[in-house]
């Protein structure tokens, strides 16, 4: 770790009354650290170093390995380029969940060692959460309904009485499990993602729709595994892989939107958000910013590079959190939740963004 003395920036000669805390994420294959401010430009750094399997899914042990070896540097890198001394920080925000164990247990224990080393609080933040704010902090949506669809998660939530309520999920695998997953098993990834295109877009190139693959939502939720499973089989029975590529992803991003279209209109929000990792998708972006239009609904998206797992969204949720009262009293607090909802988080900041702090 980086002490003030070993610092390469200059001091920072802080204003009255600014915040600055440390955000540390480390729910997955991410381990990202960045130092936000109260004040403008905010954003003071942001560090990330990813694990990519070499072949397969994520290895949750392999994983939380790279992020242990790599997590004192990303938090040094984080500081330095801020400019900023970890005896300078007012609080450390840490995603607490939802996540892989192995994973989770990495930033935990980073965060409970910075907090105990300078006295400083820790602040739990709820990774999904986490994505919503640095949308609404992105876009200026104040109030929006979301959609965050992600390798783990696709929900669409917006919130209502103090909390982010979920008004519709997957019923199964999330939008971008289904579409790793196809990838693999078809043997066109990994990488799953070149030049800021899925495989699965890349060879979807020039496909026709093939009847009789399952578009599943029940309510306000959608399911993906019967999708994935005929996918495969028909991929197996001979089918053109650019076909069901195409098809395969029609179905799964029209499903979304269809649920993201309907929580628009039961709940009366006149904006909506993407976000999380499958929001850098240029095809599904156009298909929210046409749902959007029709339903007379602003839509803004976000830069490719603050879709997936980042430390800035960390910071960003905790400085806001911690300006409104929520903090641990101590360390051996901050245990891991690997399936922590939104919906059991407060969100007491709620309509405010860090801009206006
Ligand atoms: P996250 O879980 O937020 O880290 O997001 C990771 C997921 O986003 C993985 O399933 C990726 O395949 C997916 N993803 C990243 N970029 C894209 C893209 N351009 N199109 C579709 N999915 C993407
Ligand atoms: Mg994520």
């Amino acid at each position: 770790m980086v002490d003030a003395a070993t610092r390469s920036s200059p001091p920072r000669n802080r204003e009255s009354g600014e915040l600055l805390v440390l955000g540390v994420e480390s729910t997955a294959h991410t381990f990202g650290a960045s130092v936000v401010s109260s004040r403008p430009p905010y954003v003071l750094s942001d560090v990330r170093s990813q694990y990519k399997p070499s072949k397969g899914g994520i290895l949750p042990r392999e994983a939380a390995a790279f992020l242990a070896e790599n997590a004192p540097g990303v938090v040094s890198r984080a500081l330095e380029e801020a400019g900023v001394g970890p005896g300078e920080l007012d609080a450390i925000a840490v995603s607490l969940g939802p996540g892989m164990g192995p994973s989770l247990r990495v930033g935990a224990t980073v965060a409970r060692a910075l907090a105990s080393r300078y006295g400083l609080p820790i602040v739990p933040v709820n990774h999904a959460v986490a994505h919503i704010e640095i949308a609404r902090f992105l876009t200026g949506l104040r109030d929006p309904l979301v959609l965050y669809v992600a390798g783990g998660n696709t929900t669409v939530m917006s919130h209502v009485a103090g909390r982010y309520r979920v008004f519709g999920e997957t019923l199964d695998i999330a939008l971008g499990n289904l579409l790793d997953t196809f990838a693999r098993e078809a043997g066109i990834a990994p990488p799953y993602i070149v030049g800021g295109e899925h495989a699965v877009d890349r060879c979807a190139a020039g496909g026709k729709y093939v009847k009789g693959m399952p578009y599943v939502v029940k309510g306000q939720d959608v399911s993906f595994s019967g999708l994935l499973t005929t996918s495969l089989k028909l991929l197996r029975k001979g089918f053109r892989l650019s076909d069901v590529c195409y098809t395969l992803r029609e179905i799964a991003f029209s499903s979304v939107v269809e649920v993201a279209e309907r929580g628009l209109a039961h709940t009366g929000k006149d904006s909506i958000i993407l976000t999380g990792g499958v929001a850098a998708n240029r095809i599904l972006n156009e298909k929210v910013r046409l749902m959007a239009l029709e339903q007379g609904a602003r839509f803004e998206p976000i830069e490719a590079r603050f879709c997936g797992d980042n430390g800035v969204m960390i910071a960003i949720t905790g400085l806001l959190a911690y300006a409104h009262g929520v903090s641990l009293d101590t360390p051996r607090k901050a245990l891991i939740r690997q399936r922590w909802r939104p919906d059991e988080v407060d969100a007491p900041w709620y309509p405010l963004t860090l801009r206006d702090l």
